[in-house]
């Protein structure tokens, strides 16, 4: 199931990457951190032995598309590694087997596009035994996917009932949520911000019962303090949630979750990064103003809060930390999360795209446990949902 369980020696070892990279008009690579990632479990297997048949998907093409090659990020892999790649110019049949058939022990191979396939997203069996024809050994390497049961993240499992494993990046995220959902050395805090209630419902049920603390922060925090019979101005707020706020309240309540609501907010009267600002209780937030990020009380509870625990999860922002002048609450939970790491060796995981925006911005991803690579298969996870990608290696 993990790479050390398996023998690579004198074996293909396919393995399914996240190179869904994004390319300029020139088809030059801008951003090559997905790339980067997917380099020591290639390193691995090389140096096990091995050679290696790379597979992903480039963005969303209809049908073959010139503009969704993965051949444009070839000069960025080599440069990476360190040596040449071969290029199968489709990612089945004769075309890719031609390619992956003659790989000796060493070398690197990277096939076409998946998804110039309509066959990878529907999952199609058959298309995923083509696939499975071009190596030995199956591991997947692709977290960012793993929610989905496309046929080389899920289904291609099938044909390789012995000889599959996690890459390194996908069994970091595997532990590292391990760590936090099901085996968590308490307190666990957990941290929900972000705009929307909505959007973090699934989340928000999963977690209560789950973690000793539930703190709820940024716009979402808004309906909560609205369902309970505050005055939140002009703050974001999703009305038609105010039943369901009440009764997350509720179950928290009787489930043993403390959940921390912002007491105090920061408030303008234009979505402006200079706009005049006031510090008002949350619930009391006159007319004509909104709340775009937690007060300097609420800081300090939820610092404290983050700092009393052993571990923290954390998902969205606790305000409109785009503009730097409402960055404060967010920057202060960041710097807690890498305190609390360094001083108390707690473990702090941050989860799912804005948070880990946030981290990256603020330069402090170095400084807490494990940031998470993967933005809707991390949210999925903490919904407590078993993620195909990952089931498939399991079973
Ligand atoms: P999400 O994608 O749900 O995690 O939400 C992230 C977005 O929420 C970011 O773009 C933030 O700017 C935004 N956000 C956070 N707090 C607030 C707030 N108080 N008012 C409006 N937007 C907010």
């Amino acid at each position: 199931m993990y790479l050390t369980d398996l023998d690579f020696d004198g074996r293909r070892v396919l393995i399914r990457v996240d190179f869904n990279v994004p390319l300029n008009e020139s088809g030059e690579v801008t951003d090559d951190t997905r790339i980067r990632a997917a380099i020591p479990t290639i390193q691995y297997v090389l140096k096990s032995g091995g050679s290696v048949v790379l597979m992903s998907h480039l963005g969303r093409p209809k049908g073959v598309t010139p503009e969704f090659s993965l051949k444009q990020i070839l000069p960025t892999l080599e440069g990476l590694l360190g040596s040449s790649v071969k290029f199968a110019p489709d990612c089945v049949g004769d075309a890719a087997l031609d390619v992956t058939q003659s790989l000796q022990p060493g070398e690197v191979a990277l096939l076409e596009n998946l998804r110039f396939h309509p066959e990878e997203k529907e999952g199609d069996e058959f298309f995923a035994g083509q696939l499975a024809e071009n190596g030995d050994v199956y591991v997947n390497d692709a977290f960012g996917t793993a929610h989905r049961a496309h046929a080389s993240t899920a289904i291609i499992a099938r044909f390789f009932p012995e000889d599959k494993a996690f890459g390194l990046l996908m069994a970091g995220e595997v532990k590292a949520l391990e760590r936090v959902l099901a085996n968590p050395v308490k307190p666990l805090t957990a941290i929900i911000g972000g705009a929307k209630v909505s959007s973090k419902l699934g989340i928000i049920e999963h977690l209560i019962g789950r973690v000793d603390q539930l703190i709820i922060g940024g716009g979402m925090a808004y309906t909560f303090v609205q369902a309970q019979g505050g005055s939140i101005g002009n703050s974001l707020v999703e009305e038609d949630l105010h039943e369901q706020a009440r009764t997350i309240l509720k179950n928290a309540a009787t489930a043993g979750t403390q959940l921390l609501l912002p007491t105090d907010t920061v408030a303008v009267q234009e979505f402006a990064n200079d706009a005049a600002q006031q510090v008002v209780p949350t619930n009391a937030i006159p007319d004509g103003w909104m709340g775009l990020d937690i007060g300097p009380e609420t800081r300090a509870a939820f610092t404290g809060a983050v700092m009393a625990s052993r571990t923290v999860l954390w998902n969205g922002p606790m305000g409109v930390f785009e503009m730097p002048n409402f960055a404060v609450g967010t920057r202060a939970v960041a710097e807690a999360l890498a305190r609390v790491t360094a001083e108390e060796d707690a473990f702090t995981l941050i989860g799912g795209g804005d948070s880990v925006a946030a981290i990256n911005l603020l330069g402090l991803a170095d400084q807490v446990s494990y940031v998470s690579t993967g933005g809707g298969a991390m949210l999925e996870s903490l919904e407590g949902k078993v993620l195909p990608g990952i089931q498939a290696i399991l079973d």
